[in-house]
């Protein structure tokens, strides 16, 4: 990984995050405290993303990835997330966001209805995270990122999105995901895990020095 990114000017080098959503980004670089200027693809509406293809989220990150710094010529990092669970051998994985057609409740529905009959103990699962950092002229670094817990029997809270009011993470029992306060999901988040086992490779890229708290 070279690190030629270091402007040297005051301005803040640049970082593509594989997203549309600028609140994302805007949650990445407030954890390199504003000394990365995080740009979302709705600030480049030129790139066209390809199919998410791959068998793995580490897969699906990297391809995000390379494909902004290949078309762009910036550097850019790339996320992939889901749902793995045990007793399905990792389904629905890769497909979380395809599931079932309709909502986020018409999804985690459908997770209740294949585990119906399954008992607590059967039905431990995790939520991952990929994140892949790509450059041109420099190797692809990708980290991951995991929270372990257990589906539960129904669906319970109001907070966070997807599959959270049907997850019961371990480091919290008794609450789903979405009974957390974002701080409390935060702390555990597998996003964060992820970005701060990246977050060497990135400080030694953009030659910055350690700092910062997981989004
Ligand atoms: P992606 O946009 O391809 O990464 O798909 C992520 C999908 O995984 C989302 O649509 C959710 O269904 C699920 N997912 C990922 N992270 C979380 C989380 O923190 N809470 C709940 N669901 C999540």
């Amino acid at each position: 990984m070279s690190s030629s990114a270091s402007s040297g000017s005051g301005v803040p080098p640049r970082l593509v995050l594989a997203t549309q959503n600028r609140g994302k980004a805007r949650e990445f670089e407030a954890f390199f405290l504003g000394r990365l200027r995080v740009e979302s693809l709705a600030d480049h509406p030129e790139v066209v993303m390809p199919e998410e293809a791959g068998a793995t989220f580490e897969a699906n990150a990297r391809q995000k990835a390379e494909h902004i710094a290949t078309v762009l010529g910036l550097p850019a990092l790339g996320d992939d997330s889901g749902l793995a669970v045990d007793a399905l051998a990792g389904a629905p994985g890769v497909h979380s966001a395809r599931y079932a057609e309709g909502t986020d409740k018409d999804r985690y529905n459908k997770l209740l209805s294949v585990l119906q009959g399954i008992d607590a103990s059967a039905r431990t699962a995790r939520f991952v995270c990929a994140l892949a950092f790509a450059a041109p002229g420099a190797h692809t670094a990708v980290a991951t990122g995991e929270v372990r817990g257990e589906i539960a029997a129904s669906p319970r809270g109001e907070g966070g999105f997807g599959y959270d009011p049907v997850f019961l993470p371990a480091a919290t029992p008794g609450r789903t995901m979405a009974e957390l306060s974002p701080a409390e999901k935060q702390a555990i988040s597998h996003r964060g895990e992820a970005l701060l086992r990246l977050q060497p490779t990135l400080l030694a890229y953009f030659s910055l020095a350690a700092g910062g708290a997981p989004p």
